[in-house]
């Protein structure tokens, strides 16, 4: 039996939508896919994996949600080596999270990205799940740090009497909040200290639209407001 807390995860209009395009692929299809990527890839290029095979030299460090209607490298137009990619539910950057705080660290340490996007999208199932006051069981860990973000905001968000506006509205706080907690860390306050990079950005992208929305965060206000209590330069 699948487990039916799963389904908040689910948007609505995904449960209800016909069958479109998107789920025709059939699992013997993606080998061939594949054979046809490698073919577009190598027509111009004859050393092209070669050359990927070597290293990666990304600029760009991405955390973004795991939902399938969000990929990555394709609504950046990045080819493959030109970003580090981290997806969880909901782009959260927890602390405790040893895998998000991995990816970060060696992002930061080693790759020397010059910046890191927290990539959050409208429509997120995560958010919406968090959004109601029930206990959804083994999710219930992981959607609190998005409701511990309308906590630190629930005067603002209060506030918005429409709901689906509430929500875009939250979407947007979480990926701020969640921008706060990758400039919390020391890996990324030293390497700013040191070289001026990495710096962080937060972003929404509307499935409606395609469109990639900068929220225009200040990184040098944040960085100065947090290490009051969070320096961890020295
Ligand atoms: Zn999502």
């Amino acid at each position: 039996m699948p487990d039916t807390r799963l389904l908040f995860l689910i948007p609505v209009d995904a449960l209800t939508a016909t069958k479109t395009s998107f789920d025709m692929t059939t699992y013997e299809q993606i080998f061939e896919n594949n054979r046809i990527w490698i073919e577009s890839k190598t027509k111009n290029d004859a050393a092209f994996f070669e050359k990927l095979a070597k290293e990666q030299h990304p600029d760009y460090l991405y955390i973004g949600c795991s939902d399938s209607r969000v990929p990555a490298n394709e609504i950046m137009g990045l080819e493959p080596g030109e970003v580090f990619v981290h997806r969880n539910v909901a782009n959260l950057v927890c602390s405790i999270d040893l895998n998000v705080m991995s990816s970060i660290n060696y992002a930061v340490r080693f790759l020397k990205v010059k910046h890191v996007i927290v990539c959050g999208h409208y429509n997120c199932g995560g958010v919406k799940a968090a959004m109601q006051p029930k206990d959804l069981g083994i999710l219930n860990p992981w959607l609190r740090n998005i409701r511990d973000v309308y906590r630190l905001h629930k005067e603002e968000l209060n506030a918005i009497t429409d709901e689906s506006e509430r929500y875009n509205r939250l979407v947007e706080l979480n990926v701020q909040e969640q921008c706060v907690n990758v400039i919390k860390l020391a890996s990324v306050q030293q390497e700013y200290m040191h070289h001026g990079y990495p710096r962080v950005h937060g972003w929404v992208f509307d499935l409606k639209s395609g469109m990639l929305k900068d929220l225009k965060l200040d990184f040098d206000k944040i960085l100065h407001d947090i290490q009051e209590i969070y320096k961890l330069t020295d």
